[in-house]
């Protein structure tokens, strides 16, 4: 039997709400099923925007969910120097380069995308600019066009088990380049790594086999196919699920606090009318 290893990671900036419960109640159970594992990793590198009172509370909400994660949490924040290990090895592939370009600019890069937040491609204005020439404060991106002549044809193919993009896909370089650009790898005045390039590296880093994790997310995944690649590290299977909806047919975000598993507990529904509610 294939050993089944997947994970659910939120970034704790908001209480868990009905979306978050459905990726976590389905990675559960699908690793269960497998007789895999299942771990818990906190996604908090956004040391403003994340908070010990939500990761608190989502732990809290997890276990009301009768989720069970295998081993310790791991969170981002306790292990930002090994990020930087990674950050260095794309370095001296001459992968990267500084930008001073807008805060709002690249902190709207730096979340986790949203949906209907549409990801900026970056137009490439500092791309000129060498790492020696590195200012206090600049960002880090990566040339994404050098990335890809380093890959030529030998372009990275993965594995999509979701209903949506079942199949095999092998990363377009149009898409790549007219999509997702050269992302934010490096938090503007911190060494802080941002979502794209910390998330891959922990895939790889837990061993994990199996990404289960919102159809919102699965643009990104071309860009974290290609970092995995290039730092020489395995990538996994990814499975990109429905979103869970409202009435009207909007997502439901992490900010709409009506629908937090915390308020639908302090309503007094149950787990099982969770489970209801998200179709599991
Ligand atoms: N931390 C991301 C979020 O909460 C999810 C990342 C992932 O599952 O790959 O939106």
């Amino acid at each position: 039997m294939s050993e089944f290893i997947t994970r659910f990671a939120p970034s704790p900036t908001g209480p868990l709400h009905l979306g978050h419960a459905y990726s976590a109640l389905l990675a559960h159970q699908m690793a269960r099923a497998a007789d895999g594992s299942f771990l818990l990793r906190m996604e908090d590198t956004d040391l403003q925007r994340s908070k010990p009172e939500w990761d608190a509370l989502i732990l809290e909400d997890l276990h009301w969910l009768g989720i069970q994660w295998d081993g310790p949490v791991l969170r981002q924040s306790e292990k930002l120097g090994s990020y930087g290990t990674q950050l260095s090895k794309l370095e001296r592939k001459g992968l990267l380069y500084p930008c001073s370009c807008s805060r709002a600019d690249i902190r709207a890069a730096l979340s986790a995308p949203q949906e209907g937040q549409p990801h900026e491609v970056y137009p490439g204005t500092c791309n000129s600019r060498p790492m020696s020439d590195r200012q206090p404060g600049d960002a880090l991106r990566l040339n994404l066009g050098r990335a890809l002549s380093i890959l030529g044809d030998d372009l990275p193919v993965f594995h999509e088990t979701g209903a949506a993009f079942l199949g095999t896909h092998k990363i377009d370089p149009v898409n790549a380049r007219t999509q997702i650009g050269d992302v934010v790898l490096s938090r503007k005045g911190e060494d802080i790594v941002a979502y794209f390039l910390a998330s891959a590296i922990d895939d790889a880093a837990q061993n994990i086999t199996h990404v289960i994790r919102g159809e919102d997310l699965f643009d990104f995944t071309a860009i974290q196919v290609i970092l995995l690649t290039l730092l020489g590290l395995s990538i996994p299977i990814y499975h990109h699920h429905k979103l869970i909806r409202d009435e009207a047919g909007k997502r439901l975000a992490k900010r709409d606090d009506a629908r937090a598993i915390s308020a639908y507990r302090a309503d007094g529904k149950s787990p099982a009318d969770i489970r209801r509610m998200v179709g599991l």
